[in-house]
């Protein structure tokens, strides 16, 4: 598909309204999202940050753009020193443990790995000569411990991404943790001075021996893999205050250009109806939920299946929901393999061409995935009734398929849907039992055989076909 024919539009934070995109270089999108900080197991909030980027890169690519992803580590910054030193190994060895756990898990939830993953570790020499120039052009400014601020007054934009105003900054105070709240913006720091509580965490270099702020990381790492300007910049909702107005700030003030063309933020994730904390007792990494037996596809779903822009209320019950809709698209595929009917009249054809549009207009506008699910889920009612009524052939099913394809190819849940599964031989048994039971119209008996089966973890169906049975995926 060619990419300039279509019109997506996203929800630029900049701008607060929803923009047509066009990207610097037409059928090229350069985007960058703020990755893990490498210092525990990654919660299912910060799963749904980067389930929506996985999403809208497939969209992207879906719609016929090449996509070049940059998602950084943080692997050095105020909470990784912290854990560090509270285990008393060293850095690395404490970051590499966290890494490898992020790999892991976005490759069980299915995301398209990025492109490049710099480790914040690995571009030290880039953050201190953006910092340099940042000094050289009168932005920033070395104060007697030897750390070196960003003095936000000289930045006429700041604030134009939070949208504070600059009167009410508090210019010439100055704040040197890694977060703080908008009521605190102040200078903030640039490159942080070594003290005893830093322990063997340093860099000798031409700014002094110390480390860079969390924030000059990602001006650093994302202007060297994607240029001073590029296309898509996304993270969370809490990343605009100070996160992504500080990289705004430092890449501008030091390239004189605009930074990046489209902001996109997601909302939070509550879990039962509140905040997520750990004292609430519903903090959940993806871990805990694997621990109890959940399928990471099925979190992928469930994750994705809400606007980025709404509030997603993360529980359980939605959980089990989600497995069943992945169920019933796998099912839904399972069964079209079967079809061998005698055509449906254009039918078929009327529907692909029908849910090819809600579902495709409805991604295009600033990725509405509720209402594509909707027309994919009424879609897979309408053929399988259609199935039902025997009357789809062999080339009609074969097109749905390739159509269920192209669409898991966005959504990424339904994966290659086996047909020859093992049955084990005592469902064997029960089915051939069950369907006796049903010819002599036993019904209570068909029934009891039935529920007998589901125990074993084998479900079945009647169909006009005949029988057909799936195992239920243990979770
Ligand atoms: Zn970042």
């Amino acid at each position: 598909m060619n990419a300039a024919a279509t019109s997506i539009r996203f929800f630029n934070t900049l701008t607060r309204r929803k923009e047509t995109f066009t990207p610097i270089e037409p059928d090229k999108v350069r985007m960058y999202t703020c990755g893990p900080t490498v210092y525990d197991y990654a919660h299912i909030g910060n799963y749904r940050a980067f389930l929506f980027e996985d999403l809208l890169k497939r969209w992207l690519e879906h719609r016929g753009y090449t996509v070049t992803h940059v998602m950084n580590l943080t692997d050095v910054d105020d909470k990784t020193i912290k854990g560090s030193q509270k285990q008393q190994i060293p850095l690395e060895q404490y970051t590499a443990r966290y890494t490898k756990a992020f790999f892991e898990d976005i490759t069980a939830l299915n995301i398209k790995p990025a492109n490049h993953y710099p480790k914040a570790t690995s571009h030290i020499p880039e953050m201190t000569s953006l910092i340099k120039t940042l000094i050289n052009k009168g932005y920033a400014y070395k104060v007697p411990d030897n750390s070196i601020y960003y003095a936000i007054k000289k930045f006429k934009n700041y604030g134009k991404l939070s949208k504070i105003k600059p009167q009410a900054l508090k210019t010439g105070a100055r704040v040197k943790t890694d977060e703080y709240e908008k009521e605190e913006a102040q200078d903030f720091a640039l490159w942080k001075a070594w003290t005893p509580e830093d322990g063997d965490v340093f860099w000798e270099t031409e700014l002094g021996k110390g480390r860079p702020g969390w924030h000059i990381e990602c001006s650093a790492m994302s202007m060297k893999y994607l240029g001073e300007t590029f296309d898509i910049h996304c993270g969370g909702v809490d990343n605009i205050f100070p996160h992504h107005e500080n990289e705004i700030a430092q890449s501008e003030a030091a390239s004189d250009k605009p930074f990046v063309r489209y902001w996109l933020h997601n909302e939070h994730l509550l879990v039962e109806g509140r905040k997520m904390a750990k004292k609430f007792g519903n903090f959940y990494t993806l871990r805990d939920l694997l621990k109890r037996g959940y399928d990471p596809i099925v979190i992928r779903f469930l994750l994705l299946s809400t606007h980025y822009r709404a509030q997603f209320n993360f529980t359980f019950e939605g959980l089990d929901a989600a497995g069943a809709a992945v169920e019933r698209l796998r099912n839904f595929v399972r069964r079209l393999q079967d079809a061998n009917g005698k055509g449906s009249g254009g039918r078929i054809a009327e529907l692909v061409r029908g849910v090819q549009a809600g579902f495709g207009e409805a991604m295009d506008d600033d990725l509405n995935v509720s209402v594509a699910l909707a027309a994919l889920f009424d879609f897979v009612r309408e053929v399988n009734a259609l199935l039902d009524a025997d009357v789809v052939s062999r080339k009609e099913a074969d097109e749905v398929a390739g159509l269920m394809q192209g669409f898991d190819g966005v959504l990424g849940v339904i994966g290659e849907v086996k047909t020859e599964e093992a049955l084990p031989k005592e469902a064997e048994a029960l089915i051939k039992q069950r369907e006796a039971a049903r010819k002599a119209g036993n019904w209570a008996r068909a029934d009891a055989l039935r529920l007998k089966l589901r125990e074993m973890g084998v479900v079945v169906e009647d169909t006009p076909q005949g029988v057909r049975w799936r195992l239920e995926k243990k979770s």
